[in-house]
């Protein structure tokens, strides 16, 4: 497929746009980590601001809160969103992932009820999936959505779910048939997480903040309208969803061109006393970010004319969140024995962040499904080696 890698004068207005928006509108001073409750609720402000512009996500129809932009829009804004340092966003399970499977699995109440609201960051989403013995083999998983009248029964334990402390609703995946086994018998289904029945507790993770939670259900009754698509249908849309995860949506190249670019400056200033061959590892991670930006403007360009995401969403997993964690092992290296001071030390200046980004990064193989099963997807869907 050929790619033109020039922008047409109406994307280079859409930049200028988003450009001159974000240098108004991005806080001056970083937000609190949206992993507290006081920096979740300075995300939540940040995300209503954006909205109020009309920036909470980009790509949707305008009925939801969207501007209609095409993928390449998209590309640019979040160039243009990184560019300006401005926050993470809190709501990213909802907007980059529940968001595009409502856009296709949806009915149309579910999409006016939710969509708008979530662009808005009136409600913020949590993924339910994971279960203490259903991570990587999710088909294990055990929790259940049985039928009483016009409600669903929800029972079981989900763990790992990022946010969850802080967030408003989850969607989940349940047995609705609880005889089923494996793939079988599944549901998609929205849940509140303040909510009788439904007890959320924080898990501290290594910087000692609750990143995510574990959700006990117990009886959470929910309304049958709540289930997205049919019933025992989720496996399915939740491979949707995946798809939406790994390929394209979740981390988005302009991401890691800004760690790239820092990293390089930052080996610039350390580079009378940088270990030998750190110049090659720096100078491969720039270059790799540059190649992911170009093939994620391949994949764009794919699906814009009418292509999917399949099996490539695996490769693009590994190779970012690989990338990530050599770029930050190399800023780790370079900072030597400063590197371990965290934000609240006095003599931290920037690097408690690439600390912040390095603990991050070692969970990048592990979340959205880890590097070895995307290893074996590769193995048996693309190069047909046998399970
Ligand atoms: C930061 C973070 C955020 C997360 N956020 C969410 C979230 O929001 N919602 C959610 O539902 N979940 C979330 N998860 C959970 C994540 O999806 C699981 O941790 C992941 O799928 C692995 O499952 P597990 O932890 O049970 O490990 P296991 O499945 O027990 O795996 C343990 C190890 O064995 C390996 N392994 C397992 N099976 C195979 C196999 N067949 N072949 C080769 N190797 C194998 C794995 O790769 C891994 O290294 C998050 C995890 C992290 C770290």
């Amino acid at each position: 497929m050929t790619i033109d890698l020039h922008y047409t004068p109406g994307q280079n207005a859409f930049r200028t746009e988003v450009r001159s928006w974000m240098q108004a509108h991005v806080p001056k001073t970083p937000l609190k980590s949206l992993d507290t409750l006081e920096g979740a609720e300075q995300h939540r402000q940040w995300e209503r601001t954006l909205n109020e512009g009309r920036w909470g996500m980009v790509t949707w129809p305008k009925e939801f809160g969207g501007r209609g932009c095409n993928l390449v829009e998209w590309l640019i804004f979040e160039e243009e969103y990184y560019r300006a340092g401005a926050p993470l966003r809190i709501n990213q399970n909802g907007i980059f992932l529940l968001g595009p499977t409502l856009m296709e699995f949806g009915t149309a109440e579910q999409k006016a009820k939710y969509l708008p609201r979530m662009a808005a960051c009136e409600d913020i989403w949590a993924q339910a999936w994971s279960e203490p013995q259903a991570g990587s083999d999710l088909a294990a998983l055990r929790a259940t959505a049985l039928r009483d009248g016009d409600h669903y029964v929800l029972k079981g334990h989900k763990i790992w779910s990022s946010r969850a402390a802080v967030a408003d609703w989850a969607f989940g995946m349940f047995r609705t048939d609880p005889a089923s086994q494996r793939h079988q018998g599944i549901s998609f289904i929205l849940f509140p997480l303040r909510h009788p029945g439904v007890r959320v507790r924080g898990i501290p993770q290594i910087d000692g903040e609750a990143g995510f939670a574990e959700i006990y259900l117990e009886d959470a009754r929910v309304p049958i309208a709540n289930r997205v698509g049919e019933e025992g249908q989720g496996w399915h849309i939740a491979m949707a969803t995946a798809g939406f995860e790994r390929g394209l949506m979740l981390r988005s190249p302009a991401r890691f061109q800004v760690t790239a670019k820092k990293l390089v400056e930052l080996y610039r200033r350390h580079a009378d006393d940088a270990e030998p061959g750190l110049a090659s590892v720096v100078t491969q991670a720039w270059m790799d970010a540059e190649a992911y930006a170009l093939n994620t403007y391949m994949t764009a360009t794919r699906l814009m004319a009418g292509g999917s995401i399949g099996v490539e969403a695996s490769l693009n997993k590994i190779f970012w969140s690989e990338m990530d964690l050599a770029m930050h092992r190399a800023a780790m290296s370079l900072l030597g024995a400063r590197a371990e001071l965290t934000k609240a030390a006095p003599d931290a200046a920037d690097v408690g962040n690439w600390l912040d980004g390095f603990l991050f990064a070692l969970a990048g193989p592990i979340y959205a499904g880890t590097n070895e099963i995307q290893r074996n997807i590769i193995a048996e869907r693309l190069l047909g080696m046998p399970r």
